[in-house]
C-alpha cells in the first residue's frame, strides 16, 4: 500500500469539501466569514487575530475531541487517535483498535484493507451494541471473513510497552 499516495487522495477529498463550504458560505448575504483561531474578549465578544466581532448571542460549534479513557498504562504507550491515525503515513504492521462501534470498526476495515493485521477490543458483548443483535452479528461476520481479529468481553483491558514495538505514526 502505498500510505503516501493514501494521504494525497484523502487531503484532495478534504480540501474539495473544504472549499466548496468556504465558497458557498463566503457567497452568501448577510454572512463573513474569519479564518483563524477564535477567543472569547467577553460573553459578547470574540477576538479572532487582530479583529474583534461582538454580537448579543454567540454559537459556539468547535466540535469535539477524542476522550482518551483512563484505561491502566494507557499513559506509558503511544497512542492514535481518530485525528493523528488519519495522519498516519506509515502502515502499521498490527492496528488494535480499541472500541468496537462506527468509527472504530471504520478505521478496522480501512487499515485491514491496506494490508494491517488488526484487532479489535470491545468491553461489551457485541459490535455496535446501539444496532439490532442479528445486525451485530452480521457485521462480525463480515468483518471476520476478511480477517479482522475480534475480541468482545473484553473488560481486562490494559497498556505495558514492549520493545520498540508500538509506535505511533510510524516514528
Ligand atoms: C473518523 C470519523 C468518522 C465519522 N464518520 C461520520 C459519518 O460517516 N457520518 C456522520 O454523520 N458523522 C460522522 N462522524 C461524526 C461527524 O464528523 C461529527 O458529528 C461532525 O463533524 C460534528 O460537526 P461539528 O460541526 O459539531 O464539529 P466539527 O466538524 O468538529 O467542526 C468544528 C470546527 O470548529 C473549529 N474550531 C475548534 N475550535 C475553534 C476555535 N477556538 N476557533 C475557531 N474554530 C475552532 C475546528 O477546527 C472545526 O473546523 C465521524 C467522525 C469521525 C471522527
Amino acid at each position: 500500500m502505498d500510505m503516501p499516495a493514501v494521504q494525497r487522495r484523502k487531503n484532495a477529498v478534504v480540501a474539495a469539501s473544504r472549499d466548496g463550504l468556504e465558497r458557498w458560505l463566503r457567497g452568501m448575504e448577510r454572512c463573513t466569514v474569519f479564518l483563524g483561531h477564535a477567543r472569547f474578549e467577553s460573553a459578547t465578544e470574540v477576538r479572532v487575530g487582530d479583529t474583534v466581532v461582538s454580537a448579543p448571542r454567540i454559537c459556539i460549534n468547535v466540535g469535539g475531541r477524542a476522550l482518551v479513557p483512563a484505561l491502566p498504562g494507557v499513559e506509558r504507550v503511544p497512542y492514535l487517535t481518530n485525528t493523528s491515525l488519519l495522519k498516519l503515513e506509515v502502515l502499521p504492521r498490527h492496528l488494535v483498535v480499541v472500541g468496537g462501534s462506527y468509527v472504530g470498526l471504520e478505521f478496522a476495515q480501512m487499515y485491514r484493507r491496506f494490508g494491517s493485521e488488526v484487532t479489535v477490543v470491545e468491553k461489551s458483548s457485541r459490535l455496535l451494541a446501539r444496532e439490532d443483535e442479528d445486525v451485530s452479528d452480521a457485521i462480525r461476520e463480515i468483518l471476520e471473513g476478511e480477517g479482522i481479529a475480534i475480541r468482545t468481553d473484553a473488560e481486562c483491558i490494559r497498556f505495558e510497552p514492549r520493545g520498540n514495538d508500538s509506535r505511533p505514526n510510524g516514528s
